[in-house]
């Protein structure tokens, strides 16, 4: 099985006796937003091992600049609690953050660390980009000028919907052993599935013994599909066309950041934790709007020491009316007029007019399962 980055599976859940004595304290409470409740769970649950908490000014300047936490592991994005107000916080001392959509009681941070944000140098370095119409920047930007870092402890899990459809990154380590899964294919995605994620797919479970699946089911953007859709409709696609012994499916219930080459890595060691051993990176990984060159995101696998999940380039796949099937630029030699490019804007697009798009894009049971239930997210991006 392969080892959590940064070498252990963090856990970080209060046992009952030490919730109960946290709740029975009056600590002071900061309340935040859903996401970064998502956040201190994945750093509770291991998903963001090696990180115990949210980042201090050092990691977050480390991570920034470097794209390494100080103790010399690679990561690629800020976590990063930001808050209004300081003037009440101490260092050292614990404070109860609260959920503030439902006034849940989630962590308790340890303070280690106050500080006021550099907005612009986060962004720059993170999202490549100070334009505040890029949903990663303007959220960066809308949230506190100044961060609070410390170890957490969960007390509780946030709630959020599609929450059943999570395993924890021990819980699919666990599968995978029982399953005797030596090499996992992970795939991210936050889309429903196309034929061109179905080519990939069904590499994966070429070269792996199964495949993951493992939709982002957090904060998304307006237009984005709606994760519940999501979910089943990679259910129809799996019970209508994939061994079952090969593929497992779950969500991953944290926030899209669209950074583009720094999520992808980002990505590939949230994966790792959960036990995946190769991680597939497409065309444009996380990437929003025209921000990012579309292969930034195969080149910074270059550009970083190795993380110990080995990454599966792939590059433009469509179908071809020649080679009469899904391809791959890799693969087919046919010039433009063969091509159908399958994009999930275009599917989209067809599909809030009521048209069914092309079996070429997408398969009819997808289709129509789509059609039946599809709705997109309006303000879920906060
Ligand atoms: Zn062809």
């Amino acid at each position: 099985m392969i080892q959590p980055h940064g070498g252990k599976l963090i856990s970080r859940l209060a046992s009952e006796e030490e919730k109960n004595f946290y709740l029975s304290q009056s600590l002071k409470k900061i309340f935040i937003e859903k996401d970064e409740a998502l956040d201190a769970e994945k750093i509770a649950i291991g998903s963001f091992s090696p990180l115990e908490g949210f980042m201090t000014e050092k990691e977050l300047l480390s991570v920034c600049r470097e794209m390494l936490l100080p103790d010399g592991n690679v990561w690629s994005i800020p976590i990063i609690l930001q808050v209004n107000d300081i003037s009440h916080i101490k260092n050292e001392e614990k404070i109860l953050l609260v959920d503030k959509t439902d006034n849940r009681p989630i962590a308790v941070l340890q303070v280690e660390d106050i500080y006021r944000l550099n907005k612009k140098e986060i962004a720059n370095t993170v999202f490549g980009t100070l334009d505040e119409n890029h949903p990663g920047v303007r959220r960066l930007y809308q949230k506190g000028d100044y961060a609070v870092g410390g170890k957490i402890i969960l007390l509780n899990r946030p709630d959020f919907p599609n929450k059943e459809y999570e395993l924890d990154p021990a819980e699919t380590r666990e599968i995978f052993r029982e399953r005797g899964w030596k090499t996992v294919v992970a795939f991210q995605t936050r889309n429903a599935p196309h034929r061109a994620h179905e080519y990939l797919h069904r590499l994966g479970m070429e070269i792996g013994d199964g495949l993951f699946i493992h939709p982002i089911i957090g904060l998304k953007k307006e237009g984005d599909f709606d994760s519940r859709t999501i979910i089943e409709a990679y259910q129809v696609l799996i019970n209508s066309y994939y061994p079952h012994s090969k593929v497992l499916l779950a969500g991953l219930s944290t926030s899209m950041r669209y950074a583009g080459p720094r999520e992808a890595v980002f990505h590939a060691i949230v994966r790792k934790n959960y036990g995946a051993t190769h991680f597939l990176v497409g065309r444009d990984h996380a990437g929003v709007g025209d921000y990012y060159d579309p292969f930034a995101a195969h080149r910074i696998f270059e550009e970083i020491p190795d993380i110990g999940i080995q990454i599966v380039k792939f590059y433009n796949v469509f179908y071809c009316s020649k080679c009469e099937g899904i391809v791959s630029e890799n693969t087919c030699s046919h010039p433009e007029q063969f091509i159908t490019k399958i994009s999930m804007t275009k599917i989209r697009n067809m599909l809030s007019e009521g048209k069914k798009p092309p079996k070429e894009m997408l398969r009819e049971e997808v289709s129509q399962f789509l059609i039946e239930n599809f709705y997109l997210i309006t303000e879920d991006y906060r």
